[in-house]
């Protein structure tokens, strides 16, 4: 994809051009939206799309959520909300909305995208989401569990906290490839035997599943998952998030995204 960076003035505004990707929408007054957007040049950025209820001519599909491509803000100094001037979609990623697995995961990679970005830009960040949204919208419906947990981990990673999974989070002793254990949220991953009887509120960790979560981080998502594995390791991302993000607010699209399939089935 072409990469924008442009920075001029129009009318005393500053104007951004930046790759975009619309994480959040809502309706604002009688005509227009308030769009928030993860960007590559700016981090997370809330921008009031005018006229964008009215008449879709104006921007078309192209600020449905997940949707992606070439946003241009006018940038109130000082200001939370700026102003979108236009918006050139390069994907619409469709899919997502197609399929409730899919839309739950998307979701749910949105929310960890809010929570962790700030208002920097973070080239790295933004292409982990495009590239993780690319493939929960590529996913099988019964993948989505699994997409979405590596696409999770990948996030959690590039913001800084990757879990540390080849020795003992505590006392950093190696562990062998083929050994169950334990994973500790507050230690921040794996735990040895020893360490497992400090460790707060360690849960129990099988190598394999533990070979899932490697594989997950090295941008690998082809691991077989039984419904019941896909349900431990949601709720061992759930309890790690829960231990590491910036606030206490709770993750209201994971927990749909946790609860949607299981209560279906
Ligand atoms: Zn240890």
């Amino acid at each position: 994809m072409q990469r924008l960076t442009a920075a001029c003035y129009i009318h005393g505004m500053p104007l951004l051009v930046t790759e975009a990707i619309v994480l959040h929408a809502f309706d604002y007054l009688e005509s227009s939206r308030i769009i928030r957007l993860l960007t590559r040049e700016a981090g997370i950025q809330s921008v009031l799309a005018r006229g964008a209820r009215k008449s879709r001519g104006r921007y078309g599909s192209a600020l449905d959520l997940f949707a992606e491509g070439s946003a241009q803000l006018y940038v109130k100094p000082n200001r939370e909300l700026h102003n979108l001037a236009a918006f050139e979609i390069t994907r619409s990623r469709n899919e997502l909305a197609e399929e409730v697995g899919r839309f739950t995961a998307a979701s749910t990679i949105a929310e960890l995208a809010l929570r962790f970005a700030g208002e920097e830009g973070s080239p790295q960040l933004y292409d982990t989401v495009s590239d993780v949204l690319d493939r929960i919208a590529r996913a099988l419906p019964l993948a989505t569990i699994g997409t979405g947990l590596a696409g999770c981990w990948r996030i959690v990673s590039v913001v800084g906290f990757t879990p540390e999974l080849s020795s003992c989070a505590v006392c950093h002793t190696p562990l062998r490839d083929n050994e169950d254990g334990a994973f500790s949220p507050a230690a921040g991953g794996a735990v040895c035997s020893t360490c497992r009887q400090v460790a707060r509120r360690a849960r129990r960790l099988p190598a394999t599943a533990r070979a899932a979560m490697t594989c997950w981080l090295a941008g690998e998502e082809s691991v077989p998952l039984s419904d019941p594995e896909g349900r431990s390791h949601q709720r061992l991302l759930r309890e790690f998030l829960d231990a590491h993000m910036p606030d206490d607010r709770p993750l209201r699209a994971f927990a749909v995204w946790e609860h949607e399939r299981w209560s279906a089935a």
